[in-house]
């Protein structure tokens, strides 16, 4: 194999999802632990206690600068390179979340062992289906009274829709806990608390007719495991690759991120069965990372922590070929060919300058406010990947000027924050009025922020009446003109210049779609 061959199928990316405190910042630790990278698990504590502090805007900044380094944490373990994509914790930047899971080729998914299944796993698990990612699962806490394994399999199957396929089992729960056992492996790993912080070598017993498993487990224990396991594996299907590949399928882990059990399994696991770098869908067609021409598209920008630098990172999934530092790449959107001198990787703990990335690798492209999401890099050919969207907004503001001299400052701020991703705008076909979209409240106040710190703009934000977004799409010309006379009270045109529907109310939204059955509305847009 050639060494990009080798190199590509050396690669795992993916993300963790999970509803706050289910464990998701202590699992990362835990698994940078595994992965070497150990001075990481400092940082992600620091970007964790920064995050409480809401909308004080310093810790804002702090928070996301923190998170430019440990955006894309890169560890070895087992022979493979591990891309661990962080999603924002704070639930006001989901829509951000939603994007690093388009550039990622799987997820693992924390579930807490008493909560079950909350709200925010369910939509971001409905994300992970727009693209049938492949989900790996962690149920957390298991050493603390939860629900039983079998109650959790059901609400995960009823309520996300995906088969569970366990591949530890707990023996035991909370104060009763004494370890795991691995279906695949035939093998019982004992707990042993307050291994916080060293890789836990758990001591690890051979079949379940192991000699000292009695004295381990205590002879009651044991007959009640084996009577579990005759019944867990009649009532749940085995692990199926194929069927985890396709989306349907989701095996299942569980331990204790905070005491640093059934972390290391779940890793082994994770290397050996999740996906390499998948292909990619385009305009034109669908790119194979095997193809020895780089291509790569953006899915994030972020603020740059370092203060001498007021410029932004822009973060690109390498989805074909090779990048070398220095290398000349076509920015499909301009036209334009720009040199790529210092992009950033993500090696341990430490920005330094990649020599080289691989197909499923992320690079930090420094940014002057010329790329923008969805922007697709390549070595000349004309592509455009898809599927990085913008999701529908939930929340709308009206932007007022205190001083009405600074409209096109105010037009060019929000055109450019629009392009970042940090908010989006629509102006309504009816009115002058600038109405701002956000999946969460937290990014109005930085985009107040931002307007006066780098356009030199102070904004108002008031309430508006619009509950929804929909982009409206019709093939049918002479339709589409009659919906737009008939309800241009209610549209819009976003930044991209893209017909939106703003609906005043859901009911508003629901009648109106029933009254043209043949417009589409959709509540995603794609940026390319
Ligand atoms: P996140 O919001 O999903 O990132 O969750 P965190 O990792 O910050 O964890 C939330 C809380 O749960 C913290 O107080 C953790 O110490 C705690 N926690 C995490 N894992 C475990 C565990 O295995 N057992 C117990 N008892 N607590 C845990």
């Amino acid at each position: 194999m050639s060494s990009h061959r080798t190199e590509t199928a050396r690669r795992r990316t993916f993300a963790i999802v999970s509803h706050p405190d289910a464990g998701k910042t202590t699992l990362t630790e835990k698994l940078l632990l595994f992965g070497g990278a150990i001075q990481m698990a400092g940082s992600v504590k620091s970007r964790k206690a920064a995050r409480h502090a809401t909308s004080d805007w310093m810790a804002l900044e702090k928070e996301r600068g923190i998170s430019v380094t440990s955006s894309v944490m890169q560890f070895p373990y087992g022979g493979r390179i591990v891309n661990l994509l962080d999603t924002p914790g704070h639930a006001d930047f989901s829509e951000d979340t939603y994007r690093v899971l388009t550039a990622v080729d799987s997820a693992l998914m924390v579930i807490d062992c008493a909560k079950g299944v909350e709200a925010r796993t369910i939509k971001l698990m409905e994300v992970c289906r727009l693209r049938t990612t492949p989900i790996m699962t962690f149920i957390n806490k298991l050493d603390r009274e939860g629900r039983s394994p079998l109650e959790l399999f059901d609400e995960v199957e009823s309520v996300l829709g995906i088969q569970c396929a366990p591949i530890t089992w707990p023996i035991g729960m909370g104060k009763r806990l004494k370890g795991v056992y691995h279906l695949v492996r035939d093998e019982v790993h004992l707990y042993e608390a307050g291994k916080n912080y060293e890789r836990q070598e758990a001591k690890v017993l051979k079949g379940l007719d192991h000699p000292e498993l009695a004295a381990a487990l205590g002879a009651e224990a044991l007959a009640e495991l084996r009577d579990e396991l005759e019944l867990v594996t009649g009532a749940v299907e085995p692990f199926d690759p194929a069927q985890y590949l396709a989306g349907k399928q989701t095996p299942v882990f569980f331990g204790s991120a905070v005491n640093n059990f059934g972390v290391q399994l779940l890793l082994d696991f994770f290397v050996e069965h999740a996906p390499g770098p998948q292909p990619r869908a385009t305009t034109t067609r669908e790119v194979e990372a095997d193809e020895e021409k780089l291509s790569g598209f953006v899915f994030k920008i972020q603020a740059n922590m370092d203060p001498a630098h007021r410029d932004r990172v822009a973060f690109m999934r390498v989805c074909s070929g090779t990048y070398s530092a220095g290398m000349k790449m076509l920015q499909t959107r301009t036209g334009k060919d720009v040199r790529i001198a210092n992009a950033l990787t993500f090696m341990a703990s430490d920005r330094d300058i990649v020599d080289k990335a691989y197909p499923g690798d992320v690079i930090g492209l420094h940014n002057h406010g010329t790329i923008s999401i969805g922007d697709t890099f390549t070595e000349g050919e004309a592509l455009n990947f898809t599927g990085i969207p913008n999701f529908a907004p939930e929340l709308f503001r009206r932007a007022r000027l205190r001083d009405p001299l600074k409209m096109k400052a105010l037009q060019k701020g929000l055109a450019q924050l629009s392009e970042e991703g940090a908010t989006q705008f629509f102006r309504p076909l009816m009115s002058n009025d600038l109405v701002l979209g956000a999946v969460g409240v937290l990014q109005f106040d930085v985009v107040a922020y931002r307007l006066k710190d780098e356009y030199g703009v102070e904004a108002v934000f008031d309430n508006v009446t619009v509950a929804t977004a929909r982009w409206i799409y019709c093939d049918d010309e002479k339709m589409l003109e009659q919906f737009r006379e008939k309800n241009a009270q209610h549209l819009a045109v976003d930044a991209s210049g893209a017909l939106v529907y703003l609906a005043p109310t859901r009911v508003n939204l629901q009648l109106t779609q029933e009254r043209w059955p043949d417009v589409t509305f959709a509540a995603t847009r794609e940026h390319a």
